[in-house]
């Protein structure tokens, strides 16, 4: 079975936005154990989108477009589709009471211009949208006039925004996929989120325990990304799964203490169900990472059960002030030291009430270095009911990549606290 990907947006061939779709939907369809046979990025001119769909259709079991659903004048994706196919566009009564809910949940009038997100090509069917207005559309191309012989191709349609299809996709397309297309054979794609290990140290460690399982055909990859490494098995046919679930348990036996979760965790999401689950309460002291780790904390639905306060400590003296941190501390030490990070998570613990607390205190750069500090320098310390730990690390990259991988790296350290404590 062979898929095509369109992606259509005259801003992605201006280098105006990342074509994430691109990434996230070949990624996710790999994992289904579809192939992906060929990608294009058509500008929103109705006779490019034309060409590259009837050309798609030429060749492929399904093609996936994305974007060029919405209400404005450069959306054109379902107009121009429903007139290569022939099929006259009728307005549905479902999508028109969608369209009704979203702005009646806004407190707003229904915009006119939303009309045309009602008009449904003859024969699609409507692909609900929970986090937007304009629905998928997914079609059945039989006979396909554009396949030599009139072979049957499927055709799906999904919106441009990242946070209506990524939903849209995984809740309501992979279920019509697996209905469409029955898989022959078993298969299994596992992934495992790691961290605080690098892919060559990654690879030293488990590749030669997994041979065995390579060698019978499972597939084993990693790619890494700043601060994580994930480790993905892929198993097809009779025995996938026992094979995959191997593979799994050789690697947490390995590198267990590096594994904070799977698919498509992030360590904020796990860190905050963790916390929600044991009932727990957490406090942020940052300086160098300006509130980079309370964002990302704050991104996960249920932090305001987890989280209760997080201090920007950027001065000395808020150091002082805010958490606590000893005048002579500082002058001793610098902001910049274990010791500092130790009475800043100890503070912000006490301050706050909670049971545990992060910080994190050091130099990102490029200015700032001193002949014993280098540029990256950061001290991270965890406070919890056990005590507090420390760490020191040099993340030596420009500030935003140095925020990342310190936030990284300090939440690794509390969830390492957490499972030392359970
Ligand atoms: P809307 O109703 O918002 O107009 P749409 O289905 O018409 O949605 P587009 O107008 O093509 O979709 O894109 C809407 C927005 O979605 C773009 O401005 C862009 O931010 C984002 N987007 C579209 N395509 C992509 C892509 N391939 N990768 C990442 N983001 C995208
Ligand atoms: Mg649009």
């Amino acid at each position: 079975m062979t898929v095509e990907l369109i992606n259509t947006g005259s801003e992605l061939l201006f280098g105006k936005i990342l074509n994430t779709h691109q990434q996230w939907l070949c990624r996710r369809l790999t994992d289904l154990g579809y192939s992906v046979t060929r990608q294009v990025a058509v500008p929103d001119t109705g006779e490019s989108i034309e060409a590259a769909v009837r050309d798609g259709l030429s060749r492929a079991d399904l093609v996936i477009t994305t974007g060029g659903l919405g209400p404005t004048c450069d959306d054109l994706t379902r107009e121009r589709i429903a007139a290569l196919l022939q099929r006259p566009l009728h307005p549905d009564a479902s999508v028109a009471e969608n369209i009704a809910r979203y702005f009646a949940g806004r407190r707003l009038t229904v915009p006119p211009r939303t009309r045309v997100e009602t008009m449904v090509p003859e024969g699609a069917e409507v692909i609900p949208n929970h986090h937007g207005t304009a629905p998928g559309l997914a079609m059945t191309v039989d006979p396909n006039p554009f396949r030599p012989g009139g072979q049957v191709s499927r055709l799906v349609m999904l919106p441009g925004p990242p946070r209506e299809l990524r939903p849209m996709f995984n809740e309501l397309v992979v279920p019509l996929l697996s209905r469409w297309f029955p898989r022959e054979e078993e298969f299994v794609c596992r992934t495992l989120k790691t961290t605080g290990i690098g892919e060559s140290s990654m690879e030293e460690r488990i590749n030669d325990p997994l041979q065995p399982l390579v060698d019978a055909g499972m597939e084993l990859g990693y790619c890494a990304r700043v601060g994580e490494v994930d480790v993905r098995f892929v198993a097809r046919g009779k025995g996938a799964a026992e094979r995959v679930a191997e593979a799994e348990a050789i690697t947490r036996r390995l590198v267990g203490s590096n594994v904070f979760g799977v698919e498509d965790d992030v360590l904020e999401s796990v860190l905050v169900n963790e916390f929600r689950k044991r009932g727990l309460t957490l406090a942020l002291a940052e300086s160098c990472t300006g509130g980079h780790i309370a964002n990302r904390i704050t991104n996960i639905s249920g932090a305001s059960a987890v989280l209760l306060a997080g201090y920007v400590t950027y001065s000395n003296e808020s150091k002082v002030r805010d958490l606590g941190v000893q005048e002579a501390t500082l002058t001793a030490h610098g902001a910049v030291s274990e010791e500092t990070a130790v009475e800043m998570a100890a503070g912000a613990r006490a301050r706050a009430g909670t049971d545990y607390a992060i910080a994190v205190t050091g130099i990102a750069g490029p200015t700032g270095a001193t002949a014993n500090k280098p540029v990256g320098l950061v001290f991270m310390a965890v406070a919890g009911p056990g005590g507090v730990v420390a760490q020191r690390k040099v993340n030596a990259f420009d500030r935003e990549t140095f925020k990342y991988l310190t936030a990284q790296q300090a939440m690794m350290m509390l969830w390492n606290a957490l499972h030392a404590a359970a």
